[in-house]
Parts: C-alpha cells; structure tokens; sequence
C-alpha cells in the first residue's frame, strides 16, 4: 500500500495517509480565501483511519473565529495543516503534501464567489523556477 507524508514549513508537524486518494477538492469560497491567502483552499478528503500524525500533533493552534470557521496552524511557522475533522473524515491542505498525489483537481466548490483575479491573462508567463533560485522545488 501507498503511504504518502506530508509537514508543515518548518517541519514541527508531519503527517502519513495510507492509500491513495480521488483527487483535490478547491473552495473558492470567500472564507477558504481569507484563510489561505490566496485562489482559496485546496484540500484532500480522508477517511480518518487512513490518516495519522507522525511528528507535532499537539503542534497546532487553532483560532475559533465569530463566524465559526476554524482555522488551524502550525504553532511555529504558521502553515494551515490538516486538522479540520468531521465523524468520517480529515481534510487535509493538499499543498501540505511532500510527495506527489497521482491525481489532479477533482472538483472546484463555491466557483460563484471565485476572486476575479483567479484567471490567467491572455499574456500570462510562465516560470519553471523562479529566476533567482535558492533551493525551492
Ligand atoms: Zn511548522
Ligand atoms: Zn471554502
């Protein structure tokens, strides 16, 4: 069986999904926005037995916020980990992931509310690295 890992920034936390997975869900939702920082939250949907903690589980801070929309972070870079749960399943920053996934987007939620700016222009540039390099894959 395939067993994937994946950590944070700084490497506090790290984490093992057995098994391979259907693909990325992307929220454009205007939370998932504000929270990533960016297009909105790409994330991986898995069963919770299939999920476990390696390294920092109790490393991770979470923000309980009015509109009860948890946010949780690693406590020492600040990199969204996995974490938000439900009875089922754990849904996990995909951008977290140290390997590669074998599979693209799946599906795209809340594409209404996506930033305007979430589009390529008809010039737009592409970059295999970025130009001044410096140990970034
Ligand atoms: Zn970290
Ligand atoms: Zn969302």
């Amino acid at each position: 069986m395939t067993i994937r890992t994946g950590s944070c920034l700084c490497g506090a936390r790290a984490y093992e999904i057995d098994g391979d997975l259907d693909g990325v869900w992307v929220c454009h939702c205007s939370l998932c926005r504000k929270a990533s920082g960016s297009v909105g939250n790409a994330i991986l949907i898995v069963p919770l037995d299939r999920f476990r903690w390696v390294k920092g589980a109790d490393h991770g801070v979470t923000f309980a916020l009015p509109s009860g929309y948890p946010v949780t972070r690693c406590r020492t870079c600040g990199t969204p980990l996995p974490a938000e749960t439900d009875e089922t399943n754990v849904y996990v920053t995909a951008g977290t992931l140290d390997v590669p996934l074998g599979k693209g987007v799946r599906t795209h939620l809340f594409c209404a509310s996506r930033a305007d700016w979430d589009r390529d222009e008809a010039d737009v540039r592409y970059f295999e690295a970025r130009s001044t390099g410096g140990g970034v894959s």
